[in-house]
């Protein structure tokens, strides 16, 4: 994603083992509720699924008490191979669902959502890289939800304007895409196909296509041995292609296999202070920085929202 920060915290917390490893900040337990349990149920009725329960997010309970989600469309294979995700990978994965949009509407109004994010596999199987069909999912939640906040973390699809058109067409409140890394690691860290500048390209075109409309948003992950200078520069980077929204959270390796680059460093969490007050020095209106931090924790801030309607007007 790129697209799943979103999946890289899965395994870590998962055997005795691996959690012995993990610092203190990094012991949290799972909270399952009634909400949890209901939107388990929903996405396996619907055939959906959910980024927060299949990943094993930490932030879901607190997330989802808050009226939102993470639901992953086009499947669950992912045509790429990124080092950090949990994502499996196929390079021809099965067909997409053309009863997802529909069923992902309907799955959104039963939770009586107020903001949801929806993200996708990457699919270069496909002409338009599944654009279409993201598009389709963005407007059957608008038919069926009127006023419902929707932020779209999308793949980079290779930065071609005309599935950007797409999804711009289709008028989410936020697209979200993450840089995912600084740019010296990028090549060892993401698969081959992405990269920093066409992703910041793709960022800027989103912006430009949208009137300067959309708000858009970027994330990236730290634990990979990236110093502080390289992650200001990112910062600077996205600033100056208008980028407004900026996440940054610990890397967890999901699994020991070799596909899985090991983890560098545990940053502490006044570090994550330190990058949260040097996003807003460099002009980010809104920086979530924290080790549990994941794309879109706690996208529907009060702060977020009000951005949305303000440029809505
Ligand atoms: S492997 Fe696929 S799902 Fe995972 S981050 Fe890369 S593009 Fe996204």
């Amino acid at each position: 994603m790129d697209c799943a920060t979103k999946s890289s915290f899965t395994l870590s917390f998962n055997t005795r083992s691996q959690i012995q490893k993990l610092p203190s900040w990094l012991k949290i337990k799972y909270v399952d509720n009634e909400l949890t349990n209901k939107i388990e149920s929903l996405s396996k009725n619907y055939n959906l699924h959910s980024v927060c329960q299949s990943a094993h997010c930490p932030n879901r309970s607190e997330c989802w008490s808050q009226g939102t989600a993470t639901f992953m469309v086009m499947g669950e294979q992912c045509t790429r191979g990124c080092r950090f995700c949990a994502v499996s990978t196929m390079s021809k994965p099965p067909p997409l669902d053309p009863n997802e949009p529909q069923n992902l509407a309907s799955a959104v109004a039963a939770l009586n959502l107020r903001y949801v994010v929806i993200t996708s596999v990457a699919r270069d199987d496909l002409e338009d890289e599944g654009a279409g069909h993201f598009a389709e999912c963005i407007k059957a939640l608008k038919e069926k939800q009127a006023g419902l906040l929707i932020e779209v973390l999308v793949p980079d699809f290779k930065a071609k304007k005309f599935a950007i058109k797409k999804i711009i067409e289709a008028q989410p409140d936020v697209v979200s895409h993450n840089v995912e890394t600084v740019e010296r690691l990028t090549r060892s860290i993401r698969d081959i196909r992405a990269n920093y500048n066409q992703s910041l390209e793709v960022l800027r075109l989103y912006r430009e296509m949208s009137n300067e409309k959309i708000i858009t948003k970027s994330g990236m992950m730290v634990g990979f041995g990236e110093s502080e200078g390289e992650i200001r520069k990112t910062m600077f980077d996205l600033r100056a292609i208008g980028v407004e929204i900026f996440t940054i959270g610990q890397y967890l390796q999901p699994t020991k296999t070799p596909r899985h680059l090991p983890v560098k460093e545990f940053v502490h969490p006044d570090v994550f202070k330190k990058y949260e007050q040097m996003g807003y020095e460099v002009g980010f209106k809104y920086m979530a920085c924290g080790a549990l931090v994941r794309s879109s924790y706690k996208a529907a801030e009060p702060f977020i929202e009000k951005m949305i309607v303000s440029r809505n007007r």
